[in-house]
């Protein structure tokens, strides 16, 4: 019971934290991107000037990604509040996440089946299920496979059930998901978790993982109405 009370504070600390610093960095992240489009369509500079411009917009983009991670996370809850069955939601991270999964030889089963509403901040609801797929799909990227979205509800909850049949997690590495910046993936921010964890926390829901080495992965989140 301490280490959850323990949790809770720190993903709060952190959600404010992120807010303010995002805020402040995304700005001058996107002023700087933009005088050095422009530099490199000057017809004066060398190619090899070309390159370090190419690289620091390269480098920019990261930074951008990163802080659109922690953005997305620590959105003030009352922003975006709505009372609904999610189903809006589902169908629309369905529709954004099917070419990334078409990408990569995943196919998506999907299916909706329930009619309970909450209130739920909208974005923040969407970009937790968008990394929840993502890295469904990502687990898959060698052979593709199969992700499955399955929405029902049972016992006053809404249950919402993302599956994927790719590389799978050991006991260690699941007790890893959620840590700040821990990521197995050369492009990855690690924090895709956290904000996933965080979401559902704020929705008084909880999130199982099963997982097997090579079999794949479930995600259940039960959100209590
Ligand atoms: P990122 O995706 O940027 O690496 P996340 O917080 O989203 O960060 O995930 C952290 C790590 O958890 C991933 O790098 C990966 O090792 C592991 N992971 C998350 N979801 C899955 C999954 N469905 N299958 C296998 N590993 C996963
Ligand atoms: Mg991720």
């Amino acid at each position: 019971a301490r280490e959850k009370y323990l949790n809770s504070e720190r993903l709060n600390l952190i959600s404010e934290l992120s807010a303010s610093v995002s805020h402040e960095i995304r700005n001058p992240l996107t002023v700087t991107s933009g005088f050095l489009q422009l530099l490199n369509q000057s017809v004066t500079i060398t190619q090899e000037e070309k390159k370090y411009i190419e690289y620091s917009l390269q480098e920019l983009k990261r930074a951008e990604t990163i802080v659109s991670d922690f953005l997305a996370f620590a959105k003030p809850q009352s922003e975006n509040m709505i009372f609904s069955n999610l189903e809006a939601e589902m169908e629309y991270t369905k529709n954004i996440i099917i070419p990334y999964a078409n990408m990569h030889q995943v196919e998506v089963e999907y299916s909706f089946n329930n009619s309970l509403y909450i209130h739920y901040d909208k974005n923040q609801l969407q970009q937790c299920l968008i990394n929840l797929y993502k890295n469904g799909i990502e687990a898959m990227k060698e052979n593709g496979g199969m992700l499955f979205i399955n929405v029902y509800e049972a016992n006053k909850s809404i249950i919402i059930k993302i599956r994927d049949t790719g590389i799978g997690m050991d006991k260690e590495e699941i007790s890893r998901l959620g840590r700040p910046y821990y990521s197995t993936k050369t492009e990855g921010t690690g924090l895709g978790m956290l904000m996933v964890y965080s979401t559902v926390h704020k929705l008084k829901g909880t999130i199982e993982v099963e997982s097997e080495k090579r079999k794949g992965t479930v995600f259940t989140i039960f959100l209590p109405v």
